[in-house]
This record gives C-alpha cells, sequence and structure tokens, in this order.
C-alpha cells in the first residue's frame, strides 16, 4: 500500500516518513484510530516505505522487490497478527488463515472487525488473538530478517489480545534490533495498560471532509452533491462512508422539507396524509429518517453558531434551516432533537409507526404555533 492511497491523514503520513528520514523510528508504535480513519491502512503504507529500497522522499517507489511484495502482502519480512478462530480444522493461528486476511486487505484496507470475523466465522463467533499466536510471535520475530533492513509485525485489533498480551510485553520492551512492532488499534480502553506504556502513540484523526469528498468523486463516481452529503453522514469515517454508498438513495430530506411544512402550516388533513406515506416506508426507513432528523438538526444548531458559510447542509437543507431558525431556538431544537431520539428508540423497538408519527407530530405543530403566537405578540 502506498501513503497516496490512504485517503487524508497528511500530518500523520508526514510525521511517519519524517521518523524514517531522521532515523528515529520507534520499535514500539500504536496507530490508534477509531474506525474507517485508515489506522490500518497507515501501519500497510508506513510498512511498504520503511523496507523500500529506493524510498524516494514523499512515498515508496512501488518497483522495487520489497514493494512488490509487501503490495501483494507476501514480504517475508511483513507479519500480521489478527484475531482468529479456532475450528474444526485449523488452529487459531493466524498463519492458518492468511489466505483470507490477504483477500480481505487487498479487497478493502478498510475493514472493521465485524467485517473480518464475519468473514472466517459461519457462526457468531467472537474472534480472538490466543496465547498460542502470541508464542508464534515471538519465534517470527526471533527470526533473522530475510531481505529487508526491517522485520515488521503488524498486529492488528491488540484490543483482542485479553490476559494473553502479557505474553508480548518481553518483546514491545527490547524488540531486537532493526524490528518494528506496529500495533493497530481502535479503543485505548480495551487495551491492556502494560501495551499502552510500553508503545510510542500516534493518534489518528477522522478523515478531513475534503479528501474524503474527493475519494467519493474520484474512486466511486458520486456526483459532489452526493458525496457531500454522504461525507456529512459519515462524519470522516471511510468505512462508514461505504456503508451509505451502497445504501439505497434515500428520499429522507424530501419527506422531512415536506414534513416540516405541514407542521408549519397546521393542516391536520395534509398531516393525515403524511403519516400515511411514512407509515409505507418501512422500519429500517423510518428510522433512518429519525437519524437524518437528528443529523439536520445538529448542522442546524452548528450553522447558527459558525454561518451559514461554513456549513456542511446543502443549498435546499440551508433554506430550510434559516427558515426553521426564524422561529425556533436552540432549546426548541433541543426538545425536537429529543423527541426524535426517543421516536427512534420506540420504532426499534416494534412502535406502532402511525401512531408514533402522528402524536409526535401533533407535539411539534403544538410547539410550533406556540412559537407563532409568542413570536407574534
Ligand atoms: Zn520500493
Amino acid at each position: 500500500m502506498f501513503f497516496k492511497d490512504v485517503i487524508g491523514q497528511q500530518a500523520v503520513k508526514d510525521k511517519l516518513i519524517r521518523s524514517v528520514k531522521e532515523q528515529r523510528v520507534s520499535h514500539t508504535q500504536l496507530f490508534l484510530g477509531s474506525e474507517g480513519t485508515g489506522n490500518l491502512s497507515l501501519a500497510l503504507a508506513f510498512a511498504q516505505y520503511v523496507n523500500c529500497e529506493k524510498r524516494p522522499d514523499a512515498d515508496s517507489c512501488g518497483k522495487c522487490t520489497s514493494c512488490i511484495k509487501a503490495q501483494k502482502l507476501i514480504h517475508p519480512d511483513v507479519h500480521f497478527t489478527f484475531p482468529t478462530i479456532k475450528a474444526k480444522d485449523r488452529n487459531a493461528l493466524s498463519s492458518e488463515y492468511m489466505k483470507e486476511w490477504r483477500a480481505a486487505l487487498l479487497e478493502n484496507p478498510y475493514l472493521n472487525y465485524l467485517d473480518w470475523v464475519t468473514r472466517i466465522a459461519e457462526e457468531n463467533k467472537q474472534g480472538n488473538i490466543s496465547a498460542d499466536e502470541c508464542r508464534e510471535v515471538f519465534s517470527k520475530l526471533s527470526l533473522k530478517v530475510f531481505e529487508s533492513e526491517y522485520k515488521i509485525l503488524i498486529l492488528w485489533m491488540p484490543e483482542r489480545l485479553g490476559k494473553e498480551g502479557n505474553i508480548l510485553l518481553k518483546l514491545f520492551e527490547e524488540p531486537s534490533e532493526k524490528t518494528l512492532i506496529l500495533l493497530v488499534a481502535e479503543n485505548l480502553n480495551l487495551l491492556l495498560p502494560t501495551i499502552i506504556s510500553r508503545s510510542q502513540v500516534l493518534q489518528i484523526p477522522r478523515i478531513d471532509d475534503n479528501s474524503l469528498i474527493d475519494v467519493l468523486i474520484n474512486r466511486h463516481d458520486l456526483s459532489r452533491q452526493n458525496a457531500a452529503r454522504i461525507v456529512r453522514r459519515a462524519d470522516g469515517n471511510y468505512h462508514e462512508a461505504l456503508r451509505l454508498i451502497n445504501q439505497v438513495e434515500d428520499n429522507n430530506q424530501e419527506l422531512f422539507n415536506q414534513w416540516m411544512q405541514v407542521l408549519y402550516k397546521n393542516d391536520i388533513s395534509e398531516l393525515v396524509k403524511w403519516v400515511e406515506d411514512i407509515a409505507q416506508i418501512g422500519r429500517e426507513n423510518q428510522k433512518s429518517f429519525f437519524r437524518y432528523g437528528l443529523e439536520f438538526l445538529h448542522e442546524c444548531i452548528l450553522m447558527q453558531q459558525v454561518g451559514q458559510q461554513q456549513s456542511r447542509l446543502q443549498e435546499e437543507e440551508k433554506r430550510l434551516a434559516t427558515w426553521l431558525s426564524q422561529h425556533m431556538r436552540i432549546e426548541d431544537w433541543q426538545q425536537m432533537a429529543e423527541s426524535f431520539d426517543n421516536s427512534h428508540y420506540h420504532i426499534e423497538r416494534n412502535a406502532h409507526p402511525k401512531i408514533l408519527y402522528m402524536n409526535l407530530s401533533l407535539r411539534l405543530m403544538r410547539m410550533i404555533s406556540r412559537k407563532k403566537l409568542s413570536l407574534s405578540a
């Protein structure tokens, strides 16, 4: 993997490249970033760069023997450890799952734990990094370097280590020379404190909006408008953006717009019609409607603080937000957001959609008409 294939994260890339050039690469590093930030991709790109035989300025060369093997994930000096499952025909060892691991990673280096485990397990099984795996890591890392300057271990999801992780502590503390251990984690709270204290932590932030928008346009052929809409919902998480791209186009924005207008007009017969319509769209879509509503309100509150220019809302949404903000204050937004949150909860637990939407709408109608009265007074 090249650095250029990792989305955004320029500051992290610069830092990693600088550490190689200035020859102060830490032996044990923790690539810490939430889902979809590219923590694993960065570790892969770093491993390729470190062992590249030419090592140009900003990225690995991609042409030397080391780069070619690294790209295919078959470099003899780059070892992987990840959660596995004990099966009838296989031990819980990463080496026994390499074929699936390579395929999964080449398909999507932004994969998450659930993608991986559902790929290797038939039932609802938990993947773990076993004590046997930890022992195997020990012996792998005591091997001589085959071809490259560095021997590298990429350990994905140390959250899944449990107490077995203590087997590795000595290795983290005193790795042999020219050995790099790259731990790739999402959640600091689930790591053994002894592991954290022995690693140099590299914080990986969410991906910036512009880089993510560019990728959705250039790699996924989305229009700028669609890309911006998805990026707002994905909030710096490429894994989530991929999920949203594959989701069927929704018309939440239009439904929401209609709803607000009906509420504002205080028109009961139009409301009945709107409720009939939304009751038809199915539970998952209804949940997605409330999620959209919550995001929209969140963005409305932000827009009041940062101004229209910097807002992530689309033009049409901005118009609605501006219009609503003439009639609502922050407390009203908050009250509304709370109702959406509750409604999402009840829909998930099989509430009757017609009754739920009707009650909620009538409550909001009363709230809006009280505002209208107080504003005109
Ligand atoms: Zn190279």
